[in-house]
């Protein structure tokens, strides 16, 4: 049809036709918007599928200037595509809901939503309504999560029990990640780091008190948790001491955290400051010796080992610290200053005249760490006292590495603060997933009415997820999938899964395979809402676009 097509000129005077197509620009109704929405997080699906488990692989992601990513997490390949599919963009929202509230599982709860949302367009197909398709999932999804809490195992029987099943828990986070090699390493020191800062009464952890922090250079094993704050600058003057401990008689190095400049004031007149004569020069600049005496003496009298400054200071002052002893840190950004105080239960003092002893921050020791030949130094605030923060200082070749690595570890501080929040712990490798399959599967056939096609398709999506690491660790899906089935119902063991690594076992308990129960439930939960969401919408209109 070309009614609507012009014939045009280029500057060469060469022919060439514009077919004006805007005008057949349909908005899309009913079935057919479903179906394309279900196309599109079908493909988004199809690429972070192969990220899924311990032997998915990782994606290389570029930005438009340059910058590379190279990972493994489900949340940021997401978040770094750049998508303009509307229905695309909820699938991101949604895997960053499972970052925000749970911290791991991101890749999963997509890969499941968009098996859901698969399932859900052969029942559109055979003829039912969207709406009665999203009931049956939600009662289906029901039924799943009360079969997974009756098999779920509570770890916190024993303490010493309790730390191995954190430990095994923080490494099956790891397993699928650039860490993997290092996975021991990193899983202790997100036991470690949250064991540290955790509140055992009211089984919460303060992630504010974690504080990731990289560098490139050395390698990844060289990555360690340390007590205390790390401060990307050196003392002041060369000639401060790179250690400092406590005085003699003193248990603690005392910090004075300052965020007034240490510079004098100006001399306070509404006029202009005539300077005529060398007298006058000489007074004013005793009158600035004698300023930065007293500042000096403020801090000494209240007893102070150590400067910390927001602001910068001139030779003067630097020198004058040096010569009294009194080694200090300049342009100490404001965040850092705030973590300091907290860190070392010291208070932020806005004036000199404020300072005392009890407004002092104490810590075991304060020193500077080097870097192999490196110039560059850290300052490293260590063994404070009555606070808990920590720092994972994270080492690794190249930036794309301790930034992965950061992700990672990320992940699996959150999977141990799941386990501290509740210690329920279910199987991974798939085994959760066939668990709460069967159930569902089971429940269908006591369904009269049309809720037993959609207690099939949410088992069937159920199935994707063993089906997807089995594939991906180069297994054959659906005879896997069958083996697993047949496996669990023969044996009643809810812990049978995909042997991802080859092991020689499907026994996840065994494997130590395990993942938080709220995890879990909070994937079902989250991909059958969405699944709900897009079932429900069958128009989409983009504002700002003209319609044709
Ligand atoms: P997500 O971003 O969803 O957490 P991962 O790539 O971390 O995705 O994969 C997690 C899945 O891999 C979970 O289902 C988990 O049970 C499974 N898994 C992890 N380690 C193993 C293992 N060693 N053997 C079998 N399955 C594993």
């Amino acid at each position: 049809d070309l009614s609507n097509a012009i014939v045009a000129q280029d500057e060469m005077g060469r022919p060439f036709i514009i077919v004006k197509d805007q005008g057949n620009k349909k908005r899309q109704h009913g079935i057919e918007a479903k179906k394309s929405h279900i196309l599109a997080a079908r493909s988004i699906a199809s690429i972070i599928k192969t990220s899924l488990g311990p032997r998915g692989l990782d994606k290389i992601l570029i930005s438009p200037d340059g910058d590379i990513t190279i990972t493994n997490d489900g949340a940021t390949i997401l978040s770094q595509m750049e998508l303009d599919n509307e229905i695309a963009k909820l699938l991101v929202q949604l895997s960053k809901s499972q970052d925000d509230e749970i911290g791991d599982g991101t890749t999963g709860v997509v890969v499941l939503a968009s098996a859901l949302l698969d399932q859900a367009l052969e029942l559109i197909e055979k003829g039912i309504h969207p709406i009665k398709i999203a009931n049956g999932f939600d009662e289906a999804a029901k039924v799943a999560i009360a079969q997974l809490e009756s098999k779920a195992d509570d770890v916190a029987v024993s303490d010493e029990l309790f730390d191995e099943y954190l430990l095994k828990a923080a490494g099956t986070s790891l397993g699928s990640k650039i860490v993997s090699k290092d996975h021991d390493k990193f899983a202790k020191m997100a036991v470690e780091a949250v064991k540290t800062v955790m509140n055992k009464e009211r089984k919460d952890v303060d992630f504010d008190l974690i504080k990731l922090q990289g560098r490139v250079g050395g390698s990844l094993k060289d990555s360690v948790l340390i007590n205390g704050v790390i401060l990307d600058k050196d003392f002041s003057h060369p000639q401060m001491p790179t250690e400092v401990l406590p005085k003699e008689n003193e248990e603690d190095v005392k910090l004075a955290i300052l965020t007034c400049p240490f510079e004098p004031p100006k001399p306070k007149t509404k006029h202009k400051l005539d300077i005529s004569s060398v007298e006058e020069y000489q007074k004013l600049q005793t009158y600035e010796q004698d300023k930065f005496k007293e500042m000096i003496n403020y801090i000494k009298d209240a007893g102070a080992d150590v400067v910390i400054c927001q602001w910068g200071f001139d030779d003067e002052a630097n020198h004058l610290l040096l010569q009294n002893e009194l080694p200090a840190v300049r342009w100490v950004g404001g965040q850092e200053i705030e973590q300091i105080a907290i860190a070392t239960n010291g208070r932020i003092v806005p004036r000199f005249q404020d300072l005392s002893s009890n407004k002092l921050g104490s810590c075991g020791k304060i020193y500077e760490m080097e870097f192999g030949t490196t110039k560059d130094r850290m300052l490293v605030i260590e063994q404070c006292k009555g606070s808990k923060t920590v720092t994972c200082f994270i080492r690794g070749s190249n930036k794309m590495i301790v930034d992965e690595a950061q992700r990672a570890l990320h992940d699996s501080l959150c999977v141990v603060r799941n386990l501290v929040r509740d210690s329920r712990v279910v199987y991974g490798g798939g085994a959760a997933e066939i668990v709460m399959s069967l159930a569902v599967e089971e429940e269908a056939d006591r369904q009269r009415g049309i809720d037993q096609y959609a207690f099939r398709a949410f088992a069937q999506a159920l199935d994707i997820i063993p089906m997807t690491l089995a594939e991906n660790s180069g297994l054959d899906p659906i005879e896997t999938l069958s083996t697993l089935k047949s496996k669990q119902l023969k044996e009643n063991a809810s812990v049978i899964g995909v042997d991802c690594l080859g092991k020689g076992s499907n026994d996840m308990k065994e494997l130590f395979v395990v993942d938080p129960f709220i995890g879990k439930k909070q994937q079902i939960l989250l991909a059958t809402q969405l699944c709900r969401m897009i079932l429900k919408i069958d128009n989409v209109i983009i504002s700002g676009k003209d319609e044709y």
